[in-house]
């Protein structure tokens, strides 16, 4: 019996991988090629889906992963019998799903700490412990004391009546916590971990279903019988009617497998998003918090400024819920990954596409490093990115085509920059500063100006009103000749401060005064300072960050709550929206737009 496979363009890699699929069947590029099928590809998708099935439960474990296709379940039910059964149609479509994972599987086996952005501190856990996917995969408890962060497991463990009783998570996290220093926060090597304890009621219970049939892909009907495999539980806080008051409500997901009429028996899965670069937190439905309480653990830690023991205390006392702190700080992480997409995208593009920018740095710690809170704000977006005070972070958000206005202090970065302002109101107070001062040279050179500052600031506020005959710059041509010059003379004096103020006018000079020849442009770069103030209060509560996956997702929740904020619209349901649809590997939703906007035509 001949059969025909249809090899597509767009993978072109398909002929060359040296596959045991591919070694077999003569593949003519470019474009839409047919080849005959023999008996001989047959047992060659049997044996590549033993391969792939051994290897890849070996690496990863038993259940897959979210961006494959099949599931090992799956796999275990495929044999030359079922292929062999299979009419064309649907073995077409089957070999197209063993061909795309095993592709992703040999990706996976090749990588590694050093040749994948994988941090080294991955590679302990998945190389000594094979005992299944859920404990392999166990979330990083990174920033605070590691206590074993079992909640999951205390979700399977629930489910006992039906889940097999290997997925509940062994004792400890699994996470490599070696070398032990002291004072450094986390459990120690071989401290015993703790179980979840706390039992609360199941308030409800939801079904899910497999829609189709995972091999030949036939709709599989909610009248088929099905039967419960597995179940997870989880925790949320929003009452049944959606009012606005906090309720702790648990559910109970019962997950079914079904019969197709080919034969094979396809399971309903939680949803768990596939890896991404540089973040090890998962994305996952298995873990026990729901996605509105992830949302109100981020508006504890980011609004209210709250620590992770405090959140912790918040939720015993007021939802009596137990959670580790470990927990809290993973629902942080994973929040944090949720809102890349629309941060790198959506807030990054407005940042980059608007008119006048606003831009201002802050010192920022991570585990004692010093580094650099960056904070760009515009009419519609606020981004925020913790680095280096180097050239290269504004070369990465700024892209290297920022034609627009940038208000920005006086770093020396910023001056490639042709569009630049600076803030007037930085001037008054170095300006006063001096005038105040108890140099005697550095006197003078304040209240001159402090005089010119303010001069032209009142003739900046009247030019909005009226618009002048002759420009600003005319005008005062005079005042700025006079200041210049006693610039030059101070720019060598002996008093450090008035000689650093002399120079950095001079080195700015036409950016301070670019307001006379635009008087619709800002004056100050007030509205920069307003969007890192809340923060910087954060970092002095907090210290920081610990970890640069903490760091990142501080980020990312700043940006992402400071951009609600701008915009008038509450953060947290939005929040809420982008974990529920990334936790099942679906893009995440775009960002609320402002009330006014909405409501117009579009
Ligand atoms: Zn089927």
């Amino acid at each position: 019996m001949h059969l025909t496979l249809l090899v597509f363009r767009h993978c072109p890699q398909e002929s060359q991988r040296p596959g045991s699929i591919s070694a077999r069947v003569p593949v003519q590029p470019p474009g839409r090629t047919t080849v005959e099928i023999t008996e001989g590809w047959r047992t060659n998708l049997a044996r590549c889906g033993k391969i792939y099935s051994q290897r890849w439960a070996s690496s990863v474990g038993r259940d897959g992963a979210a961006d494959m296709h099949l599931s090992d379940h799956d796999l275990k039910q495929l044999d030359e019998d079922y292929l062999r059964g299979l009419p064309a149609e649907s073995l077409r479509s089957l070999s197209g799903k063993l061909l795309a994972d095993l592709k992703e599987a040999h990706d996976r086996l090749n990588q590694n700490p050093s040749n994948s952005s994988r941090p080294p501190s991955t590679r302990a856990p998945w190389e000594k412990d094979d005992s299944g996917v859920d404990e392999k995969r166990a979330p990083e408890a990174t920033e605070v004391e590691a206590e074993a962060p079992t909640d999951r497991a205390q979700a399977d463990a629930a489910a006992g009546q039906d889940v097999k009783p290997s997925r509940t998570a062994p004792e400890g996290d699994g996470t490599p916590r070696d070398e032990a220093k002291p004072g450094r926060p986390g459990r120690r090597k071989g401290a015993p971990g703790v179980s979840r304890t706390q039992q609360l009621p199941v308030d409800a219970e939801e079904r899910h279903w497999p829609a189709t049939c995972a091999a030949c892909g036939t709709p599989l009907g909610e009248e088929l019988e099905c039967r419960p495999y597995t179940a997870r539980l989880e925790l949320d806080v929003v009452p049944p009617d959606g009012a606005k008051c906090l309720v702790l409500r648990q559910t109970k997901h019962t997950y079914l497998e079904t019969r197709c009429g080919c034969g094979h028996c396809t399971r309903a899965r939680p949803g768990r998003a596939a890896g991404e670069a540089d973040w090890t937190v998962e994305l996952s439905e298995w873990y026990l918090a729901g996605p509105t309480l992830v949302a109100l653990i981020c508006a504890l830690a980011l609004r209210m400024r709250l620590s992770r023991a405090r959140i912790q205390e918040f939720l015993h006392d007021w939802l009596g819920l137990e959670l580790g702190v470990a927990t809290i700080n993973q629902c942080i992480h994973e929040a944090g990954r949720a809102v890349d997409p629309v941060v790198q995208g959506e807030v990054l593009r407005a940042v980059r596409e608007t008119d006048l920018l606003h831009a201002d740095e802050t010192s920022w710690k991570e585990g004692g490093r010093l580094l650099w809170l960056w904070v760009f704000t515009c009419a519609s977006a606020t981004l925020f990115t913790v680095g280096k005070r180097t050239r290269e972070v504004l070369d990465r958000v700024l892209g290297d085509a920022f034609t627009q206005w940038l208000m920005s202090d006086g770093y020396w970065a910023y001056r490639d920059y042709n569009w630049r302002l600076r803030c007037l109101a930085h001037l008054l107070r170095k300006a006063r500063g001096l005038q105040e001062s108890f140099d005697r040279r550095a006197q003078p050179f304040g209240t001159q100006l402090l005089e010119v500052v303010e001069t032209l600031m009142q003739a900046v506020y009247q030019a909005r009103g009226t618009p002048p005959d002759t420009p600003l710059r005319d005008q005062h041509a005079a005042l700025l000749t006079a200041l210049f010059h006693a610039c030059t003379r101070h720019a060598e004096s002996s008093h450090e401060k008035t000689r650093a103020l002399a120079r950095e006018l001079l080195n700015d000079w036409d950016t301070f005064w670019v307001v006379l020849d635009y008087p619709w442009l800002p004056l100050t770069n007030n509205e920069a300072e307003r969007a890192l103030r809340h923060w910087v209060i954060a970092r002095r509560i907090g210290n920081g960050t610990r970890t640069n996956q903490g760091t990142r997702a501080f980020a990312n929740l700043a940006s992402v709550i400071e951009t609600c904020r701008k915009r008038s619209v509450l953060p947290w349901a939005y929040l809420a929206e982008v974990l529920r649809q990334r936790r099942q590997g679906l893009p995440a939703p775009a960002l609320p737009v402002p009330a006014v906007l909405a409501a117009c035509p579009a």
